[in-house]
């Protein structure tokens, strides 16, 4: 339960945030349209160096995935030129489309649910863009031009010898990295056996993969060196959600304003003073030049240098840490603690629906997918001895990685398959040939029959597929059978 002097503190912080005004701009563009380029401290604290350690490790992810390989191909693929995709060594086709729809909606209520619960802390700990801005080309800069603040004299100088070595430093480094980066996106894209191939054989050789090379270099120096921050704040459309996504328990980066407010400095008088010194640390460090205090903003990527800089105040004024910490809106005004709401629970309940359903679908998933369509344009055939034969077109779509030789059999009927060619589906790839179903008259009571053809590979069924078997009608044959009666009589007579 708030006490009084919680809600009288709830009721003048609100008061004070009445003007949102602030929501207005975005603190990377300056009034008059310019770049506002945020030089932000260098953070330092026990969550920033947790996060250094994650993003060694998530580094080493995406530098080595690109070589490992199952049965020759690599582990992930995402060739969407050549609509093949390949995750967790398994291979997906365009046939496999369903699959990749559910896999995407579950993944898309798996972040839902992630972001009611936890906010954003997806993006300040585990997003790529996050990761190579903060825990790379950041550094680097820290390292070439020092911190905020020699920053900040570093662009206030003429063009000098300085100024020049650093600058220029920093855009051959960033340029460099950009195009490392390059070359292992790509290879994530194309195989890293591709661009391997592309350093040897040389560019006249493979002028597209080289250009692709080239545009994504500079896309990504071009973020890195100039867009940075934006691409959380004004592109991606995940930040944009979070309006929608967050409740009033959603734990996220929050400034508790009960214990904070009224703010000011230990010199000031003021009554009932909060834990707040208004020492703008937390501010200074933002990578996204927001000021948490005035609440959750979707430019925060829940990076938590704020909450770093303000322990080590609270450490200093010997105040317990925790001013700016994870918590929700609960928390912060009514003390209340984390809740597994119904909202919650409701996701939780079709993520796990969802998930079950994939993984029957990746259990169930056949290697080879089969299309068989009776040949356009075609009536059946009649042979000798009462025979009816129907051309059909079969496409296969082998997505294995070896060879498969296919036999076909009919399943429900008496009959032949006459194959033109031999069914050798090389591995990931699409066959098409056609083939011959010869069944006899006597077993066709219809003009239309359903027949079903067994695809087999060394004795294993891989895939049955249903198809149509045309013949002559009840009444053709009854025709047929008038005809032939009369030829017999005509023939007696004479
Ligand atoms: S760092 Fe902490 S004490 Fe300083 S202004 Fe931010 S919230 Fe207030
Ligand atoms: S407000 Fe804090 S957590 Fe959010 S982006 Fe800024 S420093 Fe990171």
């Amino acid at each position: 339960m708030e006490n009084l002097k919680d809600s009288e503190t709830i009721a003048q912080y609100k008061k004070d945030l009445l003007d949102q005004s602030f929501r207005d701009s975005v603190a990377t563009i300056s009034k008059e349209g310019n770049r506002n380029y945020i030089m932000p401290q260098k953070p330092k604290g026990k969550l920033y160096n947790l996060r250094t350690y994650f993003s060694y490790f998530y580094l080493i992810l995406f530098f080595t995935l690109p070589f490992i390989k199952v049965e020759g191909e690599p582990l992930f693929l995402l060739n969407v030129l050549e609509r093949k995709f390949i995750l967790f060594g398994k291979i997906f086709w365009p046939q496999d489309f369903f699959i990749f729809a559910i896999g995407l909606l579950t993944f898309l209520v798996f972040v839902i649910l992630f972001t009611v619960a936890f906010g954003r802390l997806f993006c300040g700990w585990a997003c790529p863009q996050t990761i190579f801005m903060e825990m790379v080309f950041r550094k680097i800069e820290y390292w070439i031009e020092g911190n905020a603040q020699q920053q900040k004299r570093l662009k206030e100088l003429p063009w000098n010898q300085e100024k020049i070595l650093k600058r220029g430093g920093k855009i051959i480094i960033f340029f460099l990295l950009s195009f490392l980066i390059a070359n292992f996106f790509l290879g994530y894209m194309i195989g890293i056996d591709e661009v391997g191939v592309l350093i040897k054989e040389g560019i006249p050789a493979h002028f597209g993969t080289f250009s692709s090379l080239v545009i994504f270099t500079f896309v990504f120096f071009f973020v890195y060196y100039w867009f940075r921050e934006q691409v959380c704040i004004i592109v991606c459309p995940y930040g944009r959600l979070q309006g929608v996504l967050l409740d009033k328990n959603s734990i996220l980066v929050a400034y508790d304003y009960v214990r904070g407010e009224p703010r000011g400095k230990a010199s000031e008088a003021i009554e009932n003073k909060g834990d707040c010194v208004n020492c703008h640390a937390c501010t200074r460090v933002c990578p996204t030049g927001i000021d948490i205090r005035n609440g959750t903003q979707l430019e925060c990527v829940n990076c938590t240098a704020c909450i770093d800089a303000c322990d080590e105040i609270m450490d200093h004024i010997g105040k317990p840490q925790g001013l700016i910490r994870y918590a929700s809106e609960n928390n912060v005004a009514l003390h209340e603690k984390v809740k597994f709401t119904w909202r919650l629970k409701l996701y939780s309940v079709v993520l796990t629906l969802l998930a079950c359903f994939l993984a029957v679908l990746l259990i169930t998933r056949s290697d080879v997918s089969a299309r068989i369509l009776r040949t356009p344009g075609q009536m059946y055939q009649k042979r000798e001895h009462n025979q009816i034969s129907n051309l059909y077109n079969i496409k296969l779509v082998n997505k294995t990685r070896t060879l498969i030789h296919m036999d076909l059999k009919l399943e429900n009927i008496d009959g032949k398959i006459e194959m033109i060619n031999q069914v050798n589906v090389p591995k990931e790839s699409y066959f098409q040939t056609s083939f011959f179903v010869v069944i006899n008259e006597s077993q066709l009571h219809e003009r239309k029959t359903k027949i079903k053809i067994g695809i087999y590979e060394e004795g294993k069924k891989l895939e049955t597929v249903n198809a149509t078997f045309l013949g002559p009608s009840n009444e053709h044959k009854r025709e047929e059978h008038e005809v032939k009666d009369n030829h017999i009589k005509e023939h007696q007579n004479k």
